[in-house]
């Protein structure tokens, strides 16, 4: 399986951190030559440097930047064959609070990006009449917690970009899917668990929101975009694909009711998995 991507190349957004350095790092040890795209906040502090990753600077909602970086992939590795529409952000932010420019900002990065990203991308996969795009969605694209309007909006939006790609593409031979992560490890929403006085308490209430008693892991996501990636998937376009626990599946229950249950969920916080 260690080269199953092996002779592709491969544009993460958003890589440098998260998910997206997840993403990066299985495609590169299934092969691929990856290409991330990312602000490069020296605040983050250094990213991946496995082998195969290359990181230059990106900002998706910069067509012009867009525009150097496909250019400066293409240059370089001649080719590509996979893209991960991963960058985003999220505001936490009631209606009333919320400005046209916290509106305008969010719609840039999540959406706009990935529309713009595959607009340049698209021709190259075409030429080689093959192509797998992932759109990182979210499960809160067709559920949403509070303060999350314009974020669920987003994501429900990037869940329609998919569909309109995967017909569109089709028949250039480049299939288009989106994964939607449920609650995963990482500084996109540790700062919600950090900000409550007893982290023991949180992190096990949310752990209990999962059948499989957990948050999940980076890895655990990178792993579905390997295969969506991969021919593995060859007749899978179009799809949303949720990996998030189960958690969008189990219909709330009082919690009195559902003490029982509850009481056997008594995973560890994250996964066991490599991330
Ligand atoms: P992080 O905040 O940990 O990482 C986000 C990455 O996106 C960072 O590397 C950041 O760059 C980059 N980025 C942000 N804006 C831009 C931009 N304008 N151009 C280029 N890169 C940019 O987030 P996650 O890893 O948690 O999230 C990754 C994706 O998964 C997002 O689309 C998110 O909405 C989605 N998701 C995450 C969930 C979770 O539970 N974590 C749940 C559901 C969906 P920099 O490091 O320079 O700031």
């Amino acid at each position: 399986m260690a080269n199953r991507l092996s002779g592709k190349v491969a544009i993460v957004t958003g890589g440098n951190r998260g998910i997206g350095l997840a993403i990066a790092e299985t495609l590169a040890t299934a092969g691929a030559q990856v290409a991330v795209g990312d602000l490069l906040d020296p605040k983050v502090g250094p990213s991946s440097d496995a082998e195969k990753v290359f990181r230059l600077r990106l900002d998706v909602t910069q067509e012009s930047s867009i525009r150097a970086f496909v250019d400066e992939v293409i240059d370089r590795f001649g080719r590509i064959d996979i893209l991960v529409n991963n960058a985003g952000m999220v505001m936490h932010k009631s209606i009333d609070d919320q400005t046209a420019e916290d509106w305008d900002r969010l719609m840039a990065v999540n959406l706009r990006g990935p529309f713009l990203m595959t607009k340049y991308v698209a021709p190259e996969m075409k030429r080689g009449n093959a192509g797998s795009i992932i759109n990182i969605g979210s499960v809160e694209g067709h559920m949403v917690n509070p303060w999350h309007t314009a974020y669920a909006a987003t994501k429900a939006g990037v869940h329609g970009l998919t569909l309109g790609l995967a017909v569109d593409l089709g028949p250039d031979g480049i299939r288009c899917n989106t994964v939607c992560p449920g609650w995963i490890d990482t500084d996109l929403n540790r700062a919600y668990v950090e900000m409550h006085p007893d982290r023991g308490l949180i992190e096990r209430e949310l752990g209990e929101l999962h059948p499989v008693g957990r948050i999940g892991a980076p890895k655990e996501i990178a792993n579905a975009v390997l295969w969506l990636a991969s021919d593995e998937s060859s007749f899978v376009s179009g799809e949303r694909i949720s990996v998030d626990g189960a958690r969008t599946k189990k219909i709330p229950l009082p919690a009195i009711l559902d003490e029982e249950y509850r009481a056997k969920l008594t995973r560890p916080h994250t996964a066991s998995v490599d991330s």
